[in-house]
């Protein structure tokens, strides 16, 4: 069992009118729809990396993060075991997060270059960072019933980020959420920098995922991540200045 207190349970669809992302987040903490997933997270939570072993692992739900104004939604798979599932925020503790967030630095779009822990001063300005499955997912692979059981959480978030223009889909999992989300039909091929307009307006504009897989093989690169990000500033109709909001 994970050492903190454990919040009454919430489903995945408990929002309505009046509904708020700290709402979302709050039952994402709370959630335990998925047995198999609450088991492993747990798990990995009590067990621990023997380089963590003197931290809390969050070891629950991980809600989105970032800028509630947002224009860019980046949109993930799931939480790392040892990363997001220790941490308790979304793409911070792991290589993939280091990666991601440089980035978004460069970009503009974050305060700072590194993500290591839910208190360390990172700030989003025009983007919100999330995944369509909340929970460490054992070889990081929701199963279907698992994947459709979390969708409401992302959806209640696509509804209250209201001047969402971009969602960047980090690999073919988030692409095909994305497009069902969207309503994007036929679901076009993932591409890296492939472009789809949703009939809302909003654009889906794949990247490939910035996992150790393709960043350790080089199929992903840091220019090609730069682009995605320029791209995606670009589409969302921001100055493209690389100046990072201020992190006061
Ligand atoms: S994956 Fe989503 S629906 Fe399943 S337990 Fe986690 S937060 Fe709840």
């Amino acid at each position: 069992m994970v050492s903190t207190p454990r919040a009454p349970h919430r489903t995945p669809s408990a929002g309505a009118a009046g509904d708020s992302l700290a709402a979302v987040a709050a039952d994402v903490a709370a959630c335990r729809s998925c047995p198999r997933l609450v088991a492993w997270r747990e798990r990995v939570a009590e067990e621990k990396r023997a380089a963590f072993r003197a931290e809390t692992y969050w070891g629950r739900g991980v809600p989105g993060f970032g800028d509630p104004a947002a224009r860019i939604l980046v949109l993930g798979l799931a939480p790392a075991a040892h990363g997001a599932n220790r941490t308790g925020r979304v793409f911070t503790g792991d290589r993939s997060g280091d990666w991601l967030y440089r980035a978004m630095y460069r970009a503009g779009l974050a305060n700072q270059p590194t993500s290591h822990a839910a208190d360390d001063g990172l700030r989003l300005a025009g983007a919100w960072v999330t995944a369509p499955v909340k929970c460490a997912p054992p070889d990081n692979a929701p199963l279907p019933a698992e994947r459709d059981t979390c969708r409401p959480f992302l959806h209640r978030e696509l509804a209250l980020l209201a001047d969402l223009r971009v969602v960047v889909c980090l690999g073919g999992f988030a692409h095909q959420i994305a497009c069902q989300e969207l309503g994007v039909r036929p679901r076009p091929r993932f591409a890296h920098l492939g472009e789809a307009v949703a009939p809302g307006g909003v654009v889906l504009l794949g990247s490939f995922h910035p996992s150790q897989q393709n960043t350790f093989t080089g199929r992903l690169t840091e220019p090609m991540l730069d682009a995605v990000f320029v791209r995606a500033v670009e589409l969302a109709g921001m100055a493209a200045t690389g100046a990072a909001p201020s992190s006061g």
